[in-house]
């Protein structure tokens, strides 16, 4: 059985105890530690720059051009934080309670809690760095709400909250690579992950601007590798994403969990076409006050406005009248699907629903809402050519979010000692279903407070022990699995792009485990992947050669990518329940919501890798819930 490590206590009280009985380095000592940070979103370069302001010397590895691309720079919506600013009801308990049930009881009381708590530090950090965020006419921090909540606690920077909060964690990070504290990688990708004595300590990597690999080594590794959403290669991710550093990390011995709780948001743009690469995310705060319906009528073809108020279903005020457009991600997009499957969708693939803001607009004004969200319609008017302040959006949901990723205890340290990882790389707080606005706050106190106590915590374990450089054999062995990779992707010579398997492998996923899934479609998926697996192996074409080379870079993500899908399908079909994201059409009820099972599927799953072509084993972490009463979640 695999020990998540949670703190003895009182739930409110065990992140507190564990602070104050934590392991010390004195700073001395701190200075002899290197630490590998692989990303540097909001995780990583929260975490960077914390350990390095700490002491520790840091090597700070990322794929983009600059640190500051990371992904985290698209989110818009906000970031979540009980201080309860509009004195609505707000609490640390409310919020760990919310976030709980928004993850359909699937996700670990302790961890959840923690997030809960350290989010209050987290505004106040983000303030102090200089994070502009929208402020009320008295000059107090404003709040919005996201679904699944009733209070007001997202903050945000209209619509660049995740922009504005990588400038701050970049600012941090720059103050330590001044400092000479911190040494950044860009254009570095990591290929592999070296072991020594069953402990993490270093990376392969290839500089993609020459092509050239190199060994890295360190004393403890993080992965702040951000989400494997691109698996379905349309998502609201670029088209850089991939899940390759957590995969290999996989393959080493690291467990995965939550593998196929997939969050498919429901307002993004539909897809228009069958070259498109990629689906755009219109944020979610827009349901605020933008109202979604579709016409009554399957296959109606009038001009939107046109069709009359009777003549609309507000699907979401309909089924859900308590939570109504601000129902919680998987369920509105579920419900969108469900009325898309029945005809109903609009758009010219019929594959859309509208979102709508002509009350909004009646009754605030225009102003008001451009004020509000001004950045997103001239976004959408940019995209589509379509004034939305005068006709309805059309949205449609998008593979987007992953909950799930590399197991990691209290500690956020994976099964690997000395392997930690952090942000949405692991699968740790969001449960079956992530709750909008808590994703960029997880990587954020991940980065900033919780792996600066539970790092050295470990490393201080680590002092006497043999220093490893990179002469170490087990580097050289790495180094070898990887230019052989590259290599047998170069002389493949094959038919096909890593974009056809990729475009193929994410149909297939989005078509047998998206929205929804059955037995059936999961068997079949596993049989199909695996041939498409083995067509990738022989059928592979890649043009170029080993210096600078995007094809080479997509075969190795693609490759990836492939042997992640079959997890996943694995991980859907032996879950024998629905929950949160999860949903097995084989269990539902007669209306359509979806059926959990506590008594069977209590537990997370953590997913060992068996080798190629083997089946992977299944390890459970039990859920204790000794706080809250597991009850069906409702949102009507
Ligand atoms: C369009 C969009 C909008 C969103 N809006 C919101 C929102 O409003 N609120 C919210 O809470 N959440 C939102 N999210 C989710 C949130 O943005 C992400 O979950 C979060 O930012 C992830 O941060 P991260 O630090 O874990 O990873 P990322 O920011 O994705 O960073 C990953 C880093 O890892 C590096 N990397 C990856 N693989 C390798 C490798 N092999 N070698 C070297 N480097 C590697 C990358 O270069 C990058 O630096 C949104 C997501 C999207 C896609």
């Amino acid at each position: 059985m695999i020990d998540a490590k949670i703190p003895e206590g009182n739930l409110a009280d065990k992140w507190s105890n564990y602070k104050d009985s934590s392991k010390l380095i004195n700073p001395a000592n701190r200075k002899k530690l290197d630490i590998i940070v692989v990303g540097t979103g909001l995780a990583g370069s929260s975490c960077a720059a914390t350990l390095a302001e700490q002491g520790y010397n840091i090597k700070s590895f990322c794929f983009q051009d600059s640190a500051r691309r990371a992904h985290s720079v698209a989110a818009q919506g906000g970031v979540n934080a009980a201080k309860n600013y509009k004195n609505d009801g707000d609490s640390v308990y409310r919020m760990f309670y919310d976030t709980i049930k928004g993850g359909d009881f699937r996700s670990r009381e302790a961890n959840v809690y923690r997030l809960a708590e350290c989010s209050l530090a987290l505004i106040d950090q983000a303030v102090a760095q200089g994070v502009p965020f929208a402020r009320e006419y008295g000059g107090y921090l404003n709040n919005r709400s996201f679904g699944g909540v009733q209070v007001s606690r997202t903050f945000y920077a209209r619509g660049q909250t995740g922009q504005q909060l990588m400038i701050g964690a970049y600012q941090a990070l720059m103050r330590q690579v001044s400092a000479g504290k911190v040494k950044t990688y860009t254009r570095h990708e990591m290929l592999d992950l070296v072991m020594v004595d069953g402990k993490a300590r270093g990376i392969i990597a290839r500089n993609l601007e020459t092509g050239e690999i190199e060994r890295h080594s360190a004393n403890a590794v993080v992965l702040a590798t951000g989400g494997y959403g691109k698996v379905y290669y349309l998502s609201t991710l670029a088209m850089g994403c991939n899940t390759s550093a957590i995969w290999r990390a996989h393959k080493k011995g690291a467990l995965m969990s939550g593998v196929s709780w997939i969050q498919f948001h429901p307002t993004c743009l539909p897809q228009i076409g069958e070259t498109q690469s990629k689906l755009t995310l219109m944020s979610e705060s827009l349901r605020n006050d933008g109202r979604i319906w579709v016409p009554k009528k399957a296959g109606d073809d009038r001009v939107l406005n046109d069709i009359p108020e009777e003549e609309r279903d507000y699907y979401l005020e309909r089924r859900y009248p308590t939570f109504g457009n601000l129902s919680p991600r998987d369920i509105s997009s579920r419900a969108a699907k469900e009325r898309i499957d029945a005809g109903c969708g609009v758009g010219p693939m019929k594959n859309a629903v509208c979102l709508d803001f002509s009350k909004a607009i009646k009754e605030q004004g225009l102003t008001k809402i451009e004020e509000k969200y001004g950045n997103l319609f001239r976004m959408y008017d940019k995209i589509n050519g379509v004034d939305a302040y005068k006709e309805p959006m059309l949205i449609s949901p998008a593979a987007h979010f992953t909950m799930g990723g590399l197991w990691v205890d209290y500690n956020l340290m994976t099964t690997i000692p000395g392997l930690f990882a952090l942000g949405e790389a692991n699968f740790s707080d969001h449960g079956a279903n992530r709750l909008g606005a808590n994703s960029l706050l997880q990587s954020c106190v991940d980065g900033y407070f919780i792996a600066p106590y539970t790092i050295p915590n470990y490393l201080s374990g680590e002092l006497k022990a043999e220093k490893v450089t990179t002469d170490h054999p087990a580097f050289a062995e790495a180094e070898k699995v990887v230019r052989e990779q590259l290599e047998r992707f170069l002389n493949l010579k094959g038919r096909f792009s890593a974009d056809h398997f990729h475009k193929t492998l994410g149909k297939l996923l989005y078509d047998k485990c998206g929205l929804s899934r059955t037995k059936e479609s999961l068997e079949q998926a596993i049989v199909e992947i695996k041939a498409l697996k083995k067509s990738f192996d022989h059928e592979l074409k890649i043009t170029g050669d080993e210096q600078v080379n995007s094809e080479l870079e997509k075969a190795g993500r693609v490759s990836d990518f492939l042997e992640l899908g079959e997890l996943m399908c694995y991980d859907a079909l032996q879950r024998e329940e629905s929950c949160g994201a999860h949903f097995r059409e084989e269990y539902q009820t007669a209306d359509g919501e979806a059926v959990r099972n506590d008594e069977d599927f209590c537990y997370v799953s953590a997913w060992e890798w068996k080798g190629e072509g083997k089946q992977p084993e299944l390890h459970k972490e039990p859920l204790v819930f000794d706080t809250v009463k597991l009850s069906v979640r409702s949102y009507k």
